[in-house]
């Protein structure tokens, strides 16, 4: 039978590295070794050149260039597992990293932002005011039962459209990022002590940043200290590195602790799970499946996905099921969520609308079991996480959301109206009918509506959805 998406199961394929020239000695064992890994990741754009050399053209690292000093929000920094799953079949050119769904979110170029609306005006840093609901130093207690524990910040790969660039990563020219004021043991100590204190918590999020990077012995000791809070129940570690550097949680001593760990875990009846965040099929490959059932053989509970939803990256129906597929049949890996991008600055090109969102929900209805069919929802600031459907209204020309919410946080424990107030989202402003793009032009003062930018921004737009 026909059907709009055919499913086949595809075999995971570690892409070869010694396509690219500058690893054509790389042997296999270096490549499975974290240090090696670690040391030989592209920090700059020269390092990049170094990389790839004349494969791609110049005014590929000069579309880079552009892109670092006047957008971006991330410094660059991928290691080689990530890098070589860009172009995966081919030796890379520059028209095929130009289209490449890793590359366009790990080292996004000047080119693909949106030329004319690169951030939406209401795209702040912390779009979801997580510092101002630090409990503690980094203790992020934005629901009733469950918290944020950024335990570093930094990540072993950083990404282009991190939710956390206001605090995650080195500073660019564009953002100077914000640093942690407490001393590292000072700062855990703390959430520890505000989670003993605080009984009505039983979940933390252990994150950052990526826990990969934090050393195994500093993260096992404070994930026993967790364990030994009554009122913990579900632990859940994120890490990205599962897939940009699944060498990380295959070495021997990481297991080894995650054994520890998830055997104390299971004695008091506490979950210990993984959460990672893979975009794209292309990440998937067998090192990462490996990764993923190391530590479900260690004995954590679940290993889980969740997602970005990002425009050209995977915002399609067979984007998304591809990639679950994958995550599900061949890795064991949970597809759970996809975000909606936040509201950053320099995300436009990347979000997609509200409307945009829940024909993606639909579209991957009835395809994965009930249990793996990831739910796609829309982070509003000062809600949480709603499912794309939740809202409660929608003024699809200014492309504005309305959201509600059940619970109080910190910063409304005094706000008569938190519960019946309604809370605004809005799409990104070049999905918008031309009445729509035209009042946000009134509303943030531009002196007049180019139409010539604005035709400009269509057909640049237009040409980036054909790549
Ligand atoms: S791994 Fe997560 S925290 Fe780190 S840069 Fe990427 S999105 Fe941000």
């Amino acid at each position: 039978m026909d059907q709009p998406y055919a499913y086949r199961r595809r075999e995971l394929v570690e892409p070869d590295w010694r396509r690219i020239p500058a690893w054509r000695d790389v042997t296999a064992a270096e490549w499975a070794d974290a240090q090696w890994q670690r040391a030989h990741c592209v920090k700059s754009l020269r390092q990049l050149r170094e990389l790839y050399g004349d494969l791609l053209g110049e005014s590929f690292y000069a579309d880079l260039e552009r892109d670092q000093a006047e957008r971006a929000t991330m410094s660059i920094l991928v290691p080689p597992q990530m890098l070589n799953t860009m172009v995966p079949d081919a030796v890379p050119t520059t028209e095929a990293m130009l289209a490449d769904p890793i590359r366009r979110y790990m080292l996004p170029v000047f080119s693909d932002r949106d030329p004319l609306w690169p951030s939406h005006p209401w795209a702040s840093r912390d779009s979801l005011h997580e510092a101002e609901m630090w409990a503690v130093e980094g203790l992020t207690h934005r629901y009733p039962t469950k918290v944020l524990a950024e335990v570093l910040p930094t990540c072993p790969q950083y990404c282009g459209h991190c939710t956390r660039m206001d605090l995650v990563g080195n500073s660019t020219p564009q953002v100077d990022k914000h640093k942690f004021t407490l001393k590292p043991v000072d700062r855990l100590d703390a959430m520890i002590d505000y989670l003993r204190r605080t009984p009505g918590v039983r979940d933390v999020v252990v994150s950052g940043g990526d826990v990969a990077n934090l050393p195994w012995p500093r993260l096992e000791a404070f994930v026993a200290r967790l364990l030994d809070i009554e009122t913990v129940r579900d632990i859940r570690l994120a890490t990205k590195a599962l897939m940009g550097l699944p060498q990380h949680w295959l070495q021997p001593d990481v297991r080894a602790g995650m054994e520890r760990l998830a055997t104390a875990a299971r004695a008091r009846g506490v979950s210990l799970a993984i959460h990672t965040h893979v975009n794209s099929v292309q990440s998937v490959t067998p090192l990462v499946a490996q990764a993923a059932r190391a530590m479900l053989e260690a004995g954590v509970r679940d290993v889980r996905n969740q997602g970005v939803l990002l425009r050209r990256v995977n915002a399609t129906q067979a984007d998304l099921l591809d990639l679950c597929f994958a995550l599900q049949d061949e890795a064991s890996i949970l597809p759970y969520y996809f975000y909606m991008c936040d509201l950053i600055p320099g995300s436009e090109h990347w979000r997609l609308a509200v409307h945009e969102a829940q024909a993606l929900q639909h579209a991957i209805m009835g395809y994965l079991p009930g249990f793996a069919t990831p739910r796609i929802v829309c982070d509003v600031p000062y809600v949480g996480k709603r499912w794309v459907h939740q809202l409660e209204g929608y003024d699809r020309v200014r492309g504005i959301s309305w959201w509600t919410k059940n619970y109080r946080t910190s910063v409304e424990r005094d706000d008569r109206d938190a519960l019946t107030r309604r809370y605004e989202y809005a799409d990104p402003i070049s999905t918008l009918p031309a009445e729509g793009q035209a009042w946000w032009i009134e509303q943030t003062g531009r002196p007049s509506y180019d139409a010539g930018a604005a035709a400009a921004s269509r057909e640049a737009a237009a040409a980036l959805a054909g790549r």
